[in-house]
């Protein structure tokens, strides 16, 4: 089994210098923060964290290294998208990626299943892809139908090919803070990539407050404030008082999946808030009734009180495609350090 070369941090196939600034990089796009004094209140207007340019900015870098790896080792990152049923949500992500592979230079492969295909013929086919020298990476869309065992399909896929970091071993080795040997489930990579930028690598003496308990994101993003040297708290659905838990945190990251429940008075002044949540809501536009994307956050009242902020869309959801890319570069760079050897 060829494994992962101590190659990258937890960014995949990505490095950047510390305490890199969005702030000053694309002016008008990225908006920076100003506070003012109204009264005894300070009012702040918070940075835009713009995940579109950012990971434009890193699909550029993916594709260079892409062109690289082609040209120096005649490998080409290869990332296969298996989605089962016609669930639109998955199949306009699904679209997306694979999309996203192929500007990026990639090899891109999209299985399509339909909602009633048999565990067996999943698995058959997870079995090809772990044998198949052109996939570096193998993503199967979750979540899956009913009656697919979603931990034996995850469970399935190589861990050395694992680029979504669902395996338990890649699940373990970032538990136990080794970034480099593991891929790091794209989401929380990508969020902790905008807290550096907003804070540098270094997050000692901040407090960090993490609202879900997930395994794709909310446990994944307490391991990396972690290893940053955050002081983290996780929350859930247990936690009593929720608001006086998130009023702690410099840095708060919210993956639950209520639609604005983060209010402006859970947070404190001048915080970093990191907005995971995709939420489908109908507004009333015209006396039409229209859909809308909205965050876990109530970007309206809490984007007066914090320091940097997410916009949804356009914030975690781009930085998580683009994590995606890097960690099939990573996967790929490893098989040609492994042909060095
Ligand atoms: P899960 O449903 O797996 O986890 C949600 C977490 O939120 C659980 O830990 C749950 O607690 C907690 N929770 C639920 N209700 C409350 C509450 N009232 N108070 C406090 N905690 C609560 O969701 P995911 O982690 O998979 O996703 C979270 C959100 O992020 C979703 O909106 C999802 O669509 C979005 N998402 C966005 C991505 C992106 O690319 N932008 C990628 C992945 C997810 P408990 O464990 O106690 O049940």
């Amino acid at each position: 089994m060829v494994y992962l070369p101590a190659l990258h941090g937890y960014h995949g196939a990505l490095s950047f210098g510390p305490g890199v600034k969005t702030t000053s990089r694309k002016s008008g796009v990225v908006r920076s923060g100003s506070r003012r004094r109204q009264g005894n209140l300070t009012m702040t207007s918070a940075t835009l964290l713009d995940g579109k340019t950012r990971s434009a900015e890193l699909a550029a870098s993916i594709t260079a290294g892409a062109a690289a790896l082609l040209r120096d080792h005649n490998i080409k990152p290869g990332l296969a998208v298996v989605l089962i049923g016609a669930d639109p949500a998955s199949q306009v992500y699904v679209r997306n990626k694979a999309r996203m592979a192929e500007s990026c230079g990639f090899h891109s492969l999209q299985h399509t299943f339909a909602a009633d295909t048999p565990q067996k013929e999943v698995l058959s086919l997870i079995d090809a892809l772990n044998g198949d020298p052109a996939i570096h990476g193998i993503l199967v869309q979750l979540p899956l139908p009913d009656h697919l065992d979603e931990q034996q399909v995850t469970q399935h896929i190589a861990p050395e090919k694992d680029v979504d970091g669902f395996h338990f071993q890649n699940i373990g080795k970032l538990a136990a803070g080794d970034t480099e040997h593991t891929f790091v489930p794209c989401t929380p990579a990508g969020c902790m990539l905008m807290i550096e930028d907003q804070h540098g690598k270094d997050l000692s003496g901040l407090r960090a407050v993490v609202i879900g308990r997930s395994n794709i994101v909310g446990k994944p993003m307490a391991s990396l404030l972690l290893k940053a040297n955050a002081t983290v708290t996780i929350c859930h659905s247990r936690t009593s008082d929720l608001p006086a838990v998130a009023r702690t945190a410099d840095i708060l990251v919210a993956a639950v999946g209520r639609a604005e429940m983060v209010r402006g008075d859970w947070i404190k002044s001048g915080a970093t808030v990191i907005d995971v949540g995709i939420n489908r809501t109908e507004v009333i536009v015209n006396g039409e009734t229209r859909s809308r994307l909205v965050g876990d956050v109530n970007f309206e009242e809490v984007s007066k009180v914090a320091g940097a902020i997410t916009p949804v869309p356009g914030g975690v959801g781009p930085m998580t495609i683009i994590m995606l890319m890097s960690n099939t570069l990573k996967s790929a760079r490893a098989i040609a350090a492994a042909r060095q050897v």
